[in-house]
């Protein structure tokens, strides 16, 4: 029986997560913004649930949800990663303060989660940490560069942790999700940008219709999803990344010839760049 920590878990994935583990007798902290919203999705469940408040922006909240797992359950087995919202828009459309606002809750707020939970890992010199990332983390599309910046900067710090967590018992994986059936791109969940600039029609701007005509129709099931991440967390070694969905598949494996096809290509321009041994 495994002990989990799950970021965003009013609604969405998170949520569903939260269902999954519990159902099959698992203990949970599931926290968000408000955790009413937690509780009144999930009564009955008052042995193995313990919901509690942390907007993964606030230092002080994931530190005192942490010291309340430990004093509830002992200590976290499996912390999940899973706060995050969506922007839209057009790069040069971005303003400073949206782009600022989702690297604080997809990459500042993990980063804040991290140093509250991963001690208790080191102590217990054991834990799994799934941090949710996106095809979105491997592939940008024109009107979502700055969202993709977050998720790039998951896949970033998410190698390095594995790394450096490794020699101490503790595993690290990126999830990268495809489109899934949430509130992803509901208005409430999904930043748009204030500023329309008519030359990014055609990209960013069809982007931003995309999102507004597909919210309910993603290709993605939440609860396979949450099911896949149990399925994810029991293996004896988890991988370094696990997409999730056929398009994730295709997207990912198209992006990674694009990048074999230019190394190839510009391979001696590449190696001009050389100190020649004197
Ligand atoms: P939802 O919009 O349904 O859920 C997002 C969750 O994140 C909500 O619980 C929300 O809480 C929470 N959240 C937002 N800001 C904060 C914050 N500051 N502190 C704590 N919690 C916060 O989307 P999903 O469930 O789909 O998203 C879950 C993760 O999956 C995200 O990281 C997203 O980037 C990623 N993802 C989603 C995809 C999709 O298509 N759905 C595709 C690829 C990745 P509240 O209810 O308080 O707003």
């Amino acid at each position: 029986m495994s002990v989990w920590f799950v970021t965003g878990a009013s609604r969405g994935l998170g949520l569903e997560i939260v269902k999954a583990a519990l159902t099959r007798g698992d203990s949970v902290v599931a926290t968000a913004r408000d955790p009413k919203a937690i509780e009144q999705a999930l009564p009955g469940h008052a042995g193995n649930l313990l919901a509690l408040p942390l907007d993964v922006t606030a230092q002080s909240q994931a530190d005192a949800a942490v010291q309340a797992a430990v004093a509830r359950f002992g200590g976290i087995d499996v912390l999940v990663n899973n706060a995050g919202r969506g922007l839209v828009g057009a790069v040069e459309e971005t303003s400073d303060a949206e782009a600022r606002a989702v690297f604080d809750i997809n990459v500042f707020g993990l980063l804040t989660v991290v140093r509250a939970v991963v001690p208790v890992m080191r102590t217990a010199r054991r834990g799994r940490i799934l941090n949710i990332s996106s095809t979105g983390g491997v592939v940008a599309w024109a009107g979502w560069g700055v969202y993709s910046a977050t998720k790039f900067a998951l896949e970033g710090i998410t190698e390095a942790l594995r790394l450096e967590l490794a020699p101490l018992g503790i595993q690290v994986t990126s999830v990268q999700p495809g489109p899934l059936r949430t509130d992803f791109l509901a208005s409430s969940s999904l930043g748009q940008v204030e500023r329309v600039i008519d030359d990014y029609a055609t990209t960013g701007g069809a982007s931003r219709a995309w999102a507004g005509e597909n919210h309910g129709l993603q290709e993605g099931d939440p609860v396979k999803a949450a099911a896949a991440l149990l399925t994810l967390a029991d293996l004896a070694e988890m991988p370094a990344r696990l997409p999730l969905g056929t398009s994730t598949l295709a997207d990912i494996r198209t992006k990674l010839a694009a990048v074999g096809a230019d190394l190839e290509t510009w391979q001696e321009l590449s190696r001009s760049t050389d100190v020649v041994p004197a």
